[in-house]
């Protein structure tokens, strides 16, 4: 099966990269479910795919609760009648050096990048093995290979993601459950205002403005690793600027 017509689960679509994809994915008659925090944005894409003809619904979700997340993909699941694939992509980047020692920002990392995407699976898995198929997505990071200073937390988070998704993979890929992290450089999105040190947060919005991916260039990579057969896993799609060394 193609994209066309799979159930598609998107964390974090009120903006960026997830908002992108879904656009994508529906362009590719896909049939999204979608979430973040804020109604409004997730309204207005919902207005904006259905009025190309595509197929969607939404419902907020704080990947940082539990709850949240179960209800979420419970939601999805009760919508459509399966799922295809779960795209866990929401997160923050709350960078600082680690002398500033801000640790709530440091928690509120790990939470959401991390825990949002494990209960993401918590809540998802079961229903992928009693279907028998399914794909879980993580937006991972090149942040995920290397290590830059004031991006500690952050790269931390990542790598975390990394061993997370490639345990998953080994673990469910002989039950054909596929797990793929796509991994992007600088992207153009609005990441830089979870930036917590000021004079920080202007330089990742600067770099990322001059020098940034399209959201729309990452949709590309999630629609690869989607629209493969299903016995071809893509684990990991790392892509960056050309013009980006690190
Ligand atoms: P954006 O800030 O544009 O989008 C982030 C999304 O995450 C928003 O939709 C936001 O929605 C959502 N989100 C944040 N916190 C929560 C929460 N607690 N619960 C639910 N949703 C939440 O940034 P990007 O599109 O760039 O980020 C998407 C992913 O891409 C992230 O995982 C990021 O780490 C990763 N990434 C980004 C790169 C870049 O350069 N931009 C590079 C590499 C990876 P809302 O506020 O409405 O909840």
């Amino acid at each position: 099966m193609s994209v066309k017509g799979k159930v598609v689960v998107i964390t974090g679509a009120s903006s960026g990269i997830g908002a992108a994809t879904a656009k994508k994915l529906a362009d590719h008659g896909a049939r999204l479910f979608v979430g973040a925090r804020h109604a409004q944005p997730l309204q207005d894409l919902v207005t904006t795919v259905q009025a190309a003809g595509g197929t969607i619904a939404s419902q907020p979700v704080d990947v940082t609760q539990e709850t949240s997340v179960k209800a979420f993909i419970t939601a999805a699941h009760a919508h459509y009648g399966r799922l295809d694939v779960v795209y866990n992509n929401a997160g923050i980047m709350p960078n600082s050096p680690l002398s500033e020692g801000r640790v709530a920002d440091w928690e509120a990392a790990f939470q959401v990048n991390v825990m949002g995407v494990l209960y993401g699976i918590a809540a998802a898995l079961p229903i992928m093995k009693r279907q028998g198929f399914g794909q879980f997505i993580a937006t991972d990071s090149n942040a995920g290979h290397v290590i830059n200073p004031n991006a500690a937390v952050y790269a931390g988070t990542k790598f975390a993601l990394r061993a997370i998704m490639d345990a998953l993979r080994q673990e469910e890929g002989p039950h054909m459950i596929r797990s793929t992290m796509i991994s992007p450089g600088n992207v153009t999105t609005n990441l830089w205002q979870s930036v917590g040190n000021t004079g920080l947060q202007q330089a990742v919005r600067q770099r990322e403005a001059a020098i940034g991916l399209r959201p729309e260039d990452v949709a590309n990579a999630v629609l690869y690793a989607i629209d493969q057969p299903e016995d071809v896993g893509i684990d990991e799609i790392l892509l960056r600027p050309t013009v980006q060394q690190n």
